[in-house]
């Protein structure tokens, strides 16, 4: 490849600085040049020199887990996980079984909705409890990896609200709610917390419905066109749901990937207007509840916890800037916050090494990334870790168990739901 174009020539603005090394996850358990994305993009300036394969760089930036937070880093515009993602899209790593079998289920809300029934048996009856007690999967580690993030929330959570009914009002805001299949399968209580807490902000709500998976397992596992096939079943159920004002994602990874979605579907006759007006409305549930449509009519009340922390999805931070909002709707709450830090406080608080399927094909770095995370919020006090991406409290949820910790995890929509279902108006709502 020519220097000073194609499609890595963004690699060539490189200085080799490194102020990307102390923020990226992968060098911070491995102190290893190769895994900083100083090294990946030494990796993307070799493919270009032709001193190494395309399959060899490819395997080399598999490893990374595109968080982005060398994006925020960088002073030099270079951005590794782009560049990685780029090359996964040329070579897709081999997709596990387990990724198909998941895959093949999350495509479809019935099969979803089904699988969910039966893992829910599979804890209430105590089945679960026998299987991890006598390590019943230890001959099989890619089943008991996948088994160990079913988590203990499910059964600890509380009954789950009924989706809102139609209000009946007229000239209420249409806020579409695009349900994420993982929060689906493996925290039901999500979606309809996030319905009613939007029709406590005084808005209609709008479930997308049967469109499976918005597709961003398969954007980063690098297989287009499976990401492309599920773009546009979304935007079918996009167009289904009528005129909308906005649509709020109750996982944040899906709105990142919505947000792809113009870009992707830019050349297709089809799709291509829907997907601009798609991606300039998609949001996570923290900015629409902030700066959105719609405010509580209520004052919040103790959700329950005394003591709450934050974790950021890293692709909501270092790609939708989101930080703030999150923090200011938890901070509103009658309870003490507390900020992630690391125990050595020498960097800010970073990934916990889910990264989608990445716990799932490297999980033992992605365990190590993750230890970290856990000291990060032991450190802090809270009894309770708040997020928006179902992948990362699966992951962080599954390692407080593993530890015995008694901090428990939940997503932003069942935290603010709790605390602003429990109270009358107090206060006219403003205009
Ligand atoms: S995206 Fe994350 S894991 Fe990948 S190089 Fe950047 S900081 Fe490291
Ligand atoms: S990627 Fe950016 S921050 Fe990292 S070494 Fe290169 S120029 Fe410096």
């Amino acid at each position: 490849m020519e220097k000073g174009s194609g499609p890595f020539a963004n690699a060539e603005l490189c200085t080799q600085c490194g102020y990307c090394l102390p923020v990226c996850p992968t060098y911070r358990v491995e102190n290893n040049e190769l895994h900083a994305p100083r090294g990946r993009i030494s990796v993307i300036l070799a493919l270009q020199s032709g001193t190494l394969t395309i399959g060899e760089a490819a395997a080399a930036l598999d490893h990374c887990l595109l968080c982005r937070a060398c994006h925020t880093a960088c002073p030099a515009g270079v951005r590794p996980a782009k560049l990685a993602l780029l090359l996964r899209t040329l070579i897709p790593p081999r997709p596990t079984v387990w990724n198909r079998l998941l895959h093949h289920v999350t495509n479809s809300h019935r099969l979803t909705a089904h699988l969910a029934a039966l893992l829910r048996l599979y804890q209430k009856s105590g089945v679960q409890r026998v299987v991890r007690r006598r390590r019943l999967l230890r001959l099989l580690p890619p089943l008991a990896r996948m088994e160990a993030l079913i988590p203990r929330h499910r059964m600890e959570a509380p009954p789950f609200p009924p989706f809102p009914a139609p209000s009946g009002l007229p000239g209420l805001p249409r806020i579409g709610l695009l349900c994420g299949c993982m929060a689906r399968l493996f925290f039901p209580g999500v979606a309809p917390s996030a319905a009613q807490l939007l029709a406590l902000w005084g808005v209609e709500v709008c479930l997308l419905e049967g469109f499976g998976c918005c597709g961003a397992p398969f954007r980063e596992a690098g297989d287009r066109k499976g990401f492309l096939h599920r773009a546009r079943r979304t935007l079918d159920a996009f167009l289904a749901a009528g005129p909308l004002q906005a649509v709020v994602c109750d996982s944040s990874v899906c709105a990142v990937t919505a947000r792809r979605y113009a870009r992707a579907l830019a050349d297709d006759a089809t799709y291509a207007a829907a997907a601009r007006d798609f991606s300039a409305k998609v949001q996570p549930l923290s900015p629409f509840l902030v700066k959105g449509v719609g405010r509580p009519t209520v004052l919040p009340k103790n959700p329950g916890f005394g003591h709450i922390t934050y974790h950021d999805h890293c692709q909501a931070r270092h790609g939708l800037g989101i930080m703030q909002d999150p923090r200011g709707l938890l901070t509103a709450l009658p309870v003490v916050y507390h900020e992630l830090w690391p125990p050595d406080e020498t960097v800010p608080d970073g990934c916990c090494g889910a990264g989608g399927d990445y716990q799932l094909r490297h999980p033992v770095r992605s365990q190590k990334i993750r230890e970290q995370k856990l000291a990060a919020i032991h450190a802090c006090g809270a009894e309770v870790v708040v997020g928006e991406n179902p992948g990362c409290l699966l992951h962080i949820a599954a390692g407080l168990e593993k530890t015995g910790s008694a901090v428990q995890v939940r997503h932003l929509a069942e935290i603010l739901y709790a605390a602003y279902s429990l109270q009358q108006p107090t206060h006219k709502v403003p205009p």
